[in-house]
């Protein structure tokens, strides 16, 4: 076996990590993110938390997902748990859907591996109250205006009969970036939804609309 962060063959893997990637990943876990008010993602996007996570949805390795929650600041008293205590419980993890392509490829849905680790962690539940409406083309390759508008509307609520009146949902993806499937996610519980809903995801990645118009600012000063 090879660390995932290094790819060092360690004796020591605690099963994937070698002792300086464990160490690397404890010190991410202290730089919690909050991109707004509703949100926390319990690591910043880098390279080893990166690499976690691409295992996590592209080799097959669903553990990850609890690996990454159990070393979170959610479960050594840190920012994500002092977030989540602002909110009531019971506390309902609500996967994001995935494409049933994706789906059928994978096998499973990360999203899922994640608000079980989540929910194990904090006593809470994992609701799959979201459903994916439409097909739609891959998020990647499209600029944010058009995620944007690839996702308003892509997702619809499956709502239990008899619908719990107190406590938190918290959608759960396994990275924030624009914010804009769980803001669609959100909006899909529409105003007059009884239960506070927030968001939870493993990563959060600049959005790199954000770090391009930093350069455009700061090079008008350099070339006047
Ligand atoms: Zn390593």
């Amino acid at each position: 076996m090879e660390c995932l962060g290094c790819g060092s063959t360690s004796e020591v893997l605690d099963p994937w990590l070698c002792p300086a990637c464990r160490q690397a990943l404890a010190n991410e876990s202290k730089e919690t993110r909050f991109p707004n008010d509703d949100v926390v993602c319990l690591f910043p996007m880098r390279t080893l938390s990166r690499r976690l996570v691409h295992a996590l949805k592209y080799k097959s390795i669903p553990g990850v997902a609890s690996y990454l929650v159990r070393r979170s600041s959610l479960c050594n008293r840190g920012l994500a748990s002092q977030f989540l205590a602002q909110f009531p419980e019971p506390y309902f993890f609500v996967p994001v859907p995935l494409h049933r392509a994706r789906y059928r490829e994978r096998g499973y849905n990360q999203a899922e591996k994640i608000a079980a680790a989540l929910a194990w962690a904090v006593h809470g539940r994992v609701c799959k109250w979201l459903y994916r409406k439409t097909f739609h083309v891959s998020q990647t390759k499209l600029s944010r205006e058009e995620r944007e508008w690839n996702v308003a509307g892509a997702f619809g609520t499956m709502l239990p009969e008899k619908m719990p009146t107190r406590g938190t949902v918290f959608i759960v993806d396994d990275v924030f970036t624009t914010g804009a499937t769980t803001g669609a996610c959100m909006a899909a519980f529409g105003k007059d939804f009884p239960l506070n809903v927030k968001i939870c995801t493993l990563l959060y990645e600049e959005p790199a609309t954000a770090v391009m118009d930093f350069v455009a600012d700061n090079s008008v000063e350099w070339n006047p």
